[in-house]
């Protein structure tokens, strides 16, 4: 198209050269140029219109009027694809987009937490890195997501960089953030691609995770099944609707925002379809206490200080390691923790989604998605070892001339040792570990360290500021009502029920998590007074028992004389 506007103005310069000055000529000349600003406006205005025009997906649905619920909406594979990538968004990747698109997801104390790191200053984390990684983690299935027809995930894609000094070197060091810190102390910034290993990856019309040209129906909870006549049938009798013909049927076309509404709803609601298609109320979630048995090692030390008149927790005084296990919380994928609490974490409709994936047969799911569904974990880098979600597996990489078509001959990175020729072995650097990993990895917060974390989650740093302010800052609290006690928050069990809180609850994470191990201690107080008390009478009586018996002595001592 610019090639045409390009030969009309050469067209016009050319003729004023030529001609002269003849004012006809000149005429001529300009009406030209006219015409080529109205093609050039008219260009421009279709390449703005195709900017902005937004993808959408149509979908198709049946409403049960008088209930005005959503009966079940028929759709291809592209929405389930959407619906199935919620999986895969850490915590706070859907807090940021929340913010960012002005549809606030309330997700426990999750959301104070997000705003404490993001208030943090540089000097409070190891490095400046750390502080990118946690407000913007990233997705553990990131490749796959990229090929959502709706992108709601904005992370910037993972880009790869290396020593410019050391790239001809044995022992590589890889970073995927730009200005790590290499072994030779030199800032790692040279850029090299990733080589993408199939011709799928690469094509979004094949699907990311379930067939896409396949039928799916989907429910009002968000559970997913293959369309089929005898899956209509039953739904529409369990609605009480015999005749088709009598249902209404509805279409829309859904984008960025109303997928963005069914995920914050699908956190809270347990008819997110409902929710956001007919725009009805949503309902609220109930929420269960019972854990599961995980089996893993490792504990934290926390002090925790209790208001004895209000029964709850004021503030937790921890080091660094227990705020990075709850900072962690925010790298963390929604999916994985649905896995970790087996069905039994109430949150919204998400538990319906893995619950499809899980019972869908794997035939409608292209490549091994199906278990990649099943088993996110924390993108490697991203995690902390005291957290029960351990992360992914970092995946081994080489550097070198791609030996394959389309790129041969470019030096690049490559997951795959027979793409390159005389490949070199890459190490995958964690920007958490400092002078590039000749320390061991510490963690996200600068140590040392102390830290106040509040029963709603906010993380204040104490090492450099006034304690007793803090206390003044508590207001109205009696220092004498202050009972200090010490916790072990254990990976297998106490980490797991404050995940749950702080998901859940959206004021006391540490109460609701934490309270019942000192609950038992303070049964004890009226226990002991009581035994106190007991003791005291003994004595009493003891003592009684004494100067009875002394009395009798003395009397005896009287009667002898
Ligand atoms: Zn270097």
């Amino acid at each position: 198209m610019f090639s045409r506007i390009g030969s009309h103005l050469f067209r016009i310069i050319h003729g004023f050269q030529r001609r002269g000055n003849n004012p006809s000529e000149i005429m001529d000349g300009l009406e030209t140029l006219m015409v080529t600003a109205d093609l050039i406006e008219r260009i421009l205005t279709e390449q703005i219109m195709a900017a902005t025009e937004e993808v959408t997906i149509p979908l198709r649905y049946w409403v049960d009027d008088k209930k005005n619920r959503v009966i079940m909406v028929e759709t291809s594979g592209d929405f389930v694809d959407i619906l199935f990538s919620f999986l895969t968004l850490p915590l706070g990747t859907i807090i940021r987009l929340g913010n960012k698109l002005e549809q606030h997801v309330q997700l426990g104390c999750i959301n104070k937490l997000y705003q404490s790191v993001d208030n943090l200053k540089y000097d409070d984390f190891w490095n400046n890195i750390c502080n990118k990684m946690l407000l913007s983690p990233r997705n553990p299935l990131e490749s796959s997501c990229e090929r959502l027809k709706v992108k709601i995930d904005d992370t910037e894609p993972t880009k790869y960089f290396l020593c410019h000094t050391c790239s001809k070197e044995k022992d590589l060091l890889l970073s995927t953030f730009d200005g790590a810190r290499c072994r030779c102390g030199k800032l790692m910034r040279k850029e090299t691609k990733l080589l993408v290993e199939s011709k799928e990856e690469l094509a979004s019309k094949n699907g990311v995770f379930v067939k896409p040209n396949a039928m799916f129906l989907i429910f009002d909870d968000l559970r997913v099944v293959r369309s089929s006549p005898s899956d209509s049938v039953k739904t529409f009798l369990k609605h009480r609707h015999k005749d088709l013909s009598k249902i209404p049927e509805n279409s829309q076309n859904v984008g960025m925002k109303e997928i963005l509404s069914i995920l914050k709803q699908a956190l809270i609601s347990k008819s997110p379809l409902s929710d956001v298609l007919l725009k009805s109320g949503s309902k609220k979630y109930s929420c269960s206490q019972d854990t599961g048995p995980i089996h893993s090692k490792g504990h934290v030390e926390i002090k925790v200080m209790v208001s004895k008149s209000e029964n709850k927790i004021l503030f937790a005084e921890a080091d660094g390691d227990f705020v990075d296990f709850l900072v962690s919380f925010l790298t963390t994928p929604i999916g994985s923790i649905v896995k970790l609490m087996k069905g039994r974490l109430c949150l919204g409709s998400i538990g319906n989604l893995y619950k499809s994936v899980k019972d869908l047969n794997p035939s409608w799911f292209i490549g091994s998605s199906k278990e990649s569904l099943l088993n996110i974990r924390v993108a490697p880098h991203f995690g902390c070892k005291s957290n029960p979600l351990e992360e992914d597996d970092s995946p081994q990489y080489w550097y070198g001339p791609v030996v394959v078509k389309d790129n041969e001959g470019r030096i690049m990175i490559s997951k795959r040792k027979d793409m390159l020729r005389d490949p070199t072995k890459v190490k995958l650097f964690d920007p958490r570990s400092s002078d590039g990993a000749r320390e061991p990895i510490v963690g996200f917060m600068k140590r040392p360290c102390l830290f106040i974390v509040s029963d709603d989650l906010e993380v204040i740093p104490m090492t450099t500021d006034s304690s007793i302010s803090y206390l003044q800052q508590l207001g109205n609290v009696k220092l004498n009502d202050l009972e200090e006690h010490f916790i072990k928050v254990r990976k297998s069990h106490e980490a797991l029920d404050l995940l749950r809180a702080s998901l859940t609850s959206n004021e006391a994470a540490l109460t609701q998590s934490l309270f019942s191990l000192l609950w038992l201690c303070q049964r004890c107080i009226p226990f002991i007074c009581v035994l106190g008390s007991r003791h005291k009478i003994k004595e009493k009586k003891k003592k009684e028992k004494v100067i009875i018996s002394d009395k009798r002595h003395d009397e005896r001592e009287r009667d002898k004389k």
